[in-house]
């Protein structure tokens, strides 16, 4: 099963909220828009990610140390940083269905479908001419096909400009003009493209002594910039170095809908490495490939990311490059490596008017470090996780279970202590087991209802393991243990459980960075 397609997806997201994952906020007034919950054992979940995270890169690299700034900063931050003036997405809105879209992906999505009909000419042309085909040739010279990519050049072409000058009216034009239709109600009768800030602002102070606006902040990443002198002066650190930090952010999003894909509230894990300028591009290679690593070391198959350049770089950026991962809906960010330049520690100098410079005692210069960051969405991994994991299985007794196919390490509980009946001292020594273990892992002890059912509903929040207490663990401490994917038992005694549940939890070693 490959759990693409809005059916999968919405499965998905019913399992979530119906096994404690994920629930709307405030669901009993129907919800908030984009934001949502993380139930008990999405919030176990969540912290193991995170701390998966944390640990491959603080714990593991001795030359990144880790923050948890504040969410409000200085109003001036975000002057510096871009935000006020540029944090903008042009939205549009159709006067028929009253929908609201972001223009550019309207246009991007129209591109998209060019892209989809060469595709379509060159499988066709491929089936066509069997084993002879040259796509590379096919593409170079079929008369539709290059219709379609001059097409896309010309959109593409005056899409940037209009965007990157801010004339919104070109872009109306470019949508009227290509005929795009609402989706919702078909026609083409457009507002104008007007500019959004996605930043919620709020007051800080009461109002009569003078209250200021302030923001919450928009992204992690420049509570480290502003604190990139504090951590080098008082940890010593020597470039290159990295400052890593995870939180919530918050951006008024135009059109948040997926699920917790584009949420309004989210939580970022981003880490910025500091390094010598003209070093930038060997760091962003270099972490480019570790994030793969870490990303594919969870065991989800490797087809399930793509890389994407950015052709069009953002004003701070001289690399950029997003790690996709293919959701029920298709292929789409999941973490970005920008190489930053010293954009971001330049403009703080600047509006703050303090050095954030580094001396550099190998080359005896001071300067303003470059950055590479690094940038994933703690929801978006989540999704990701689930997404991969949900499995439909049919057993060979004709029975059906839905297993929750999550990485061990990362699952929410990790044994459930499960006494066959609950009399005769079973519960008692049950008690005893899961006594010994929940210092060591997240365990539920459950002696309610068949054994069975017990099973399935571990299965369904992911349990890597079940330990099943009977009548025989009362004369010889053993007990079975349950493997969720292969639903084998094993007869141990109680003292393995720790050593085996340990070894089943371990993450898989990781390949080599450059493997
Ligand atoms: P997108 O193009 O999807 O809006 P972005 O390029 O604006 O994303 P960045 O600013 O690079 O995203 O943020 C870094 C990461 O934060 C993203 O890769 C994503 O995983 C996560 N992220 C950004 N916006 C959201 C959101 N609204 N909801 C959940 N996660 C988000």
């Amino acid at each position: 099963m490959t759990n693409r397609g809005e059916d999968s997806f919405k499965k998905i997201i019913a399992h979530c909220k119906e096994y404690g994952f994920i629930f709307p906020s405030s669901e009993i007034y129907d919800g908030l828009s984009a934001v949502y919950d993380y139930g008990q054992n999405g919030a176990e979940l969540k912290n193991n990610i995170r701390e998966y995270w944390w640990k491959s890169m603080v714990q593991y690299h001795e030359n990144i140390v880790g923050l948890d700034t504040a969410i409000f900063m200085h109003p001036k931050v975000w002057k510096a940083s871009g935000h006020v003036d540029a944090f903008n997405d042009p939205l549009i809105d159709n006067k028929d269905s009253k929908k609201r879209y972001r223009a550019d992906v309207l246009i991007e999505e129209y591109i998209g479908k060019l892209e989809e009909k060469i595709a379509k000419e060159v499988s066709k042309a491929a089936k066509r001419f069997g084993e002879s085909f040259d796509a590379e040739l096919f593409i170079e010279t079929n008369p539709r096909v290059l219709e379609n990519r001059k097409k896309i050049r010309d959109i593409t072409e005056r899409f940037v400009s209009a965007l990157e000058q801010e004339r919104l009216g070109d872009i109306k034009s470019l949508i009227l003009e290509l005929g795009i239709v609402c989706p919702v109600s078909g026609s083409r009768n457009w507002t104008d493209v007007r500019k959004f800030n996605l930043m919620f602002g709020t007051q800080m102070g009461s109002a009569s002594d003078g209250s200021h606006q302030v923001y919450l902040r928009p992204e992690t990443a420049q509570g480290i910039f502003v604190n990139y002198l504090n951590v080098q002066k008082t940890s010593r650190l020597k470039l290159p170095f990295g400052i890593a930090q995870t939180g919530k952010a918050f951006r008024n999003e135009i059109v948040a809908r997926q699920f917790i894909f584009r949420m309004r509230e989210f939580e970022q894990m981003e880490m910025q490495f500091f390094v010598r300028p003209g070093q930038e591009f060997e760091w962003f290679e270099y972490w480019k490939k570790e994030r793969l690593r870490w990303l594919l070391a969870l065991g989800i198959p490797a087809e399930r990311f793509r890389l994407h350049k950015h052709e069009k770089l953002a004003h701070y950026a001289n690399a950029a490059v997003d790690i996709e991962y293919d959701f029920p809906f298709g292929f789409k960010e999941i973490e970005g490596i920008h190489s930053r330049t010293d954009f971001d520690l330049g403009a703080h100098q600047q509006h703050s008017g303090k050095k954030l410079q580094y001396f550099d005692p190998e080359i005896n210069e001071s300067y303003v470090p470059y950055v590479v960051e690094t940038s994933i969405g703690l929801d978006r991994m989540f999704l990701a996780i689930v997404s991969n994991a949900y499995r439909e299985e049919k057993l060979p007794d004709g029975s059906e279970r839905v297993v929750m196919n999550i990485p061990a390490a990362l699952a929410p509980v990790k044994v459930a202590v499960l006494p066959l009946v609950k009399k005769d001292g079973l519960p008692e020594k049950g008690r005893e087991v899961f006594n010994r273990l929940k210092y060591d892992f997240n365990c539920h002890y459950e002696d309610k209802d068949a054994i069975g059912r017990r099973y399935r509903r571990h299965d369904a929040i992911g349990t890597p393991y079940c330990i099943t207490i009977d009548h025989q663990s009362l004369t010889d401490n053993t007990v079975t243990i349950r493997e969720r994917d292969s639903m084998e038992q094993q007869r141990i005694p109680i003292e393995h459980i720790d050593k085996v549940v340990k070894q089943g939890i371990r993450l898989r070693p990781l390949p080599e960075a450059g493997s």
